[in-house]
């Protein structure tokens, strides 16, 4: 039976900084393509006016340079705006009278966490939560206890199935290759496991820092901010069975299996650094021990995985920004060749941002008389930015249809916050300092073990082939 479609989208932080870089956006953008034609509220304590309202959309597409005139003369028809805190009972009863006719609104929580049980309950106490869906934002709790006292809170009003849980992530193009790409090929299976994997690398770098948003980042740090979520949900597609079928239940499941088999972090192979200069940034504490950099070892224990490293890296102030995959094969036995033993010789690569790359490292001979070997790339895909759909307009268009494959549960949220709950609460003498612009603190080395070490991802691929 297919699901019902949404007949209302609301979107509580209608004035925040979520909504004017990526809602407001995504909204223009399944008007273009979606034809989305039900009227959109948006709920704010900021006294606007209807007008003033869409004046606030007009700007935020500009500032992405994506006005299209006749899709804004769309959406400012399809526009409601509540005015109201959300600590007040009227705000809501507000919202029951804006939704007018709808049975099956989407309630969109696009606001900080500490918020998210308030308006639940505010939605229940005004009867608009019955028939409903709600989408709640990142970070999802910040530990498994938070995580755990969330789903029960949600629960409370929303059966699971109408949760959506958003890790903007997984509506990126390149994640989801990294799925189809594994799956819609024979040639990888053989290859896939503890015989022929040698390591497994992520590495999520940012060149830029806080951003003016170190106040909201004091309250996560590295690991909470994108490993927990990002990361863990890249490896998982990495390293996952294939599910039997491509619905939400079967994906849901194998991905959860294969958490459960992640041992939790051991707190010495994690290594966590700061840049220098982050306590000078706005809102942060001039003592702060917050995380700017994580480098981990995890270990999954399956059959197909034991003995082979995952590492992840995730940092700010790095020398670029990228988000890359390495799946680096077993170096070819000391036989015939001796130069093709160089580490990394033979690889899967994977870019996830900022363009979209799969490529396999090889090594080919140099033209010439001597048996002499050059690393090459065989392009499978290459992509540049901004080809893609963008990920809210993909994860919001879903969660519309009540389709939540792209979106997590929760029991897969506590399994990932169960692997990295035990370096949580880390004590501020782990974190060490590192200078911008570098690959974090000289002590992330040694994370990588077995003679191996960081591939450290470039702004161009190698020579391709
Ligand atoms: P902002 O602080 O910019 O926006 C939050 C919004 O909630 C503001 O409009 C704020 O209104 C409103 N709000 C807070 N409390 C109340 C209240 N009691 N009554 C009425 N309105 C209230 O946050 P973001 O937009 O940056 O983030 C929202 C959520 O999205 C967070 O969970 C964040 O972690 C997540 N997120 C954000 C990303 C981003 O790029 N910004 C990326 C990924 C996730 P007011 O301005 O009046 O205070």
């Amino acid at each position: 039976m297919s699901a019902v479609h949404s007949d209302a989208f609301v979107f509580f932080g209608a004035s925040g900084d979520l909504a004017y870089k990526k809602v407001i956006p995504a909204l223009q953008a399944m008007i273009q393509h979606d034809g989305m034609d039900i009227p959109i509220i948006g709920v704010s304590r900021s006294g606007w006016s209807l007008d003033e309202f869409r004046q606030h959309a007009h700007d935020s597409l500009a500032a992405a340079g994506a006005v299209d005139e006749a899709a804004f003369a769309k959406l400012s028809g399809l526009l409601r705006h509540v005015d109201g805190d959300y600590n007040d009972a009227p705000t809501y009863a507000k919202l029951k009278a804006a939704l007018g006719e709808a049975s099956h609104p989407l309630h969109y929580l696009a606001i900080p966490p500490s918020m998210f049980a308030r308006v639940v309950e505010g939605l229940d106490g005004a009867d608009c939560a019955s028939g409903a869906r709600v989408v709640v934002e990142k970070p999802f709790g910040r530990d498994l206890a938070s995580a755990r006292e969330l789903n029960a809170t949600l629960h409370r009003v929303f059966p699971e199935r109408s949760i959506f849980r958003i890790d903007h992530y997984l509506g990126k193009e390149a994640v989801q290759n990294l799925l189809y790409f594994r799956f819609a090929n024979s040639f990888l299976e053989p290859v896939w496991n503890r015989n022929c994997v040698d390591n497994v690398q992520i590495t999520m770098a940012e060149s830029f820092g806080v951003q003016g948003r170190g106040k909201f980042y004091e309250e996560v740090g590295a690991i909470r901010d994108v490993v927990q979520n990002h990361l863990l949900q890249v490896m998982t597609l990495l390293a996952m069975d294939a599910p039997p079928d491509s619905g939400a239940e079967a994906l849901r499941a194998e991905k959860l299996r294969l958490l459960r088999a992640v041992r939790p972090l051991d707190p010495s192979e994690v290594v966590l650094g700061q840049f220098a200069g982050y306590r000078e940034e706005n809102g942060v504490a001039r003592e702060s021990d917050v995380e700017t950099f994580a480098a981990l070892r995890l270990r999954v224990d399956n059959w197909r995985w034991a003995g082979v490293p995952f590492y992840i890296r995730a940092g700010k102030k790095l020398p670029v920004t990228t988000t890359e995959v390495v799946v680096d094969f077993k170096r070819p036995p000391a036989v015939t060749f001796d130069r093709a033993l160089s580490t990394g010789a033979n690889y899967l690569r994977f870019r996830i941002s900022p363009e979209e790359t799969i490529a396999i490292g090889a090594r080919v001979k140099k033209p010439g008389g001597e048996m002499r070997g050059q690393p090459v790339e065989l392009i499978v895909r290459n992509s540049k930015p901004g080809d893609e759909q963008r990920p809210y307009e993909r994860l919001l268009g879903a969660a519309l249809k009540g389709d939540n494959t792209l979106f997590t549960d929760d029991a897969t949220v506590e399994a990932a916050w169960a692997v990295v709950d035990p370096v949580l609460g880390h004590d501020g003498e782990l974190v060490r300092e590192y200078a911008p612009g570098t690959w974090g603190p000289d002590a992330a080395a040694r994370i990588v073990v077995g003679g191996e070490h960081w591939h450290d991802p470039k702004r161009e691929a190698v020579e391709p082939c």
